[in-house]
C-alpha cells in the first residue's frame, strides 16, 4: 500500500511541485502554517527519521542540502525553520519521512 507521498510522487493525488529530482520531491503543503510552507520528502518511504537507516545517510544529507535549496529558490533570505516531526508526541500525521520548510514570516521559539 503506497503512503499519501508516494501517491504525490505517482502524480496519483495532485500537489503544487517546487522541486523533483530522482531521489526526493517538494511541494507546498495544503494546510499551510506559514506564508511559506513546503514538504520536502524522499521518494523512497522511509517512516520516520527514528527508522532511517545507515544506508539512507546519503539520502537524509541530500533531503537536507535540497532543503536548503529550496528555501533559497523560494527567497527565504530572511530566514526559515527546518521541522521533522516523529511519531505520535511528535506531531508526526503522515508515516513517509519528510521535512517542513517554514518561512514568510517570524517564527517564535519554542514550538507548541
Ligand atoms: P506531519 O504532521 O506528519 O509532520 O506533516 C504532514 C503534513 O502533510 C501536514 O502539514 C499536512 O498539512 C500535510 N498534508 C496532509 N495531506 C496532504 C495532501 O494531500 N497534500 C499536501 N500537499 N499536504 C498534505
Amino acid at each position: 500500500m503506497k503512503t499519501l507521498f508516494e501517491k504525490i510522487v505517482a502524480r496519483e493525488i495532485p500537489a503544487e511541485i517546487i522541486y523533483e529530482d530522482d531521489l526526493v520531491l517538494a511541494i507546498r503543503d495544503i494546510n499551510p502554517q506559514a506564508p511559506t510552507h513546503v514538504l520536502i520528502f524522499p521518494k523512497k518511504p522511509v517512516p520516520r527519521i527514528a527508522e532511517a537507516k545507515v544506508e539512507d545517510q546519503n539520502l537524509l544529507g541530500h533531503l537536507l542540502l535540497k532543503a536548503a535549496e529550496v528555501a533559497k529558490k523560494l527567497n527565504l533570505q530572511n530566514g526559515y525553520r527546518l521541522v521533522i516531526n516523529n511519531g505520535v508526541d511528535g506531531g508526526e500525521t503522515v508515516p513517509h519521512l519528510h521535512c517542513h520548510i517554514f518561512g514568510g514570516r517570524h517564527l517564535t521559539w519554542p514550538p507548541g
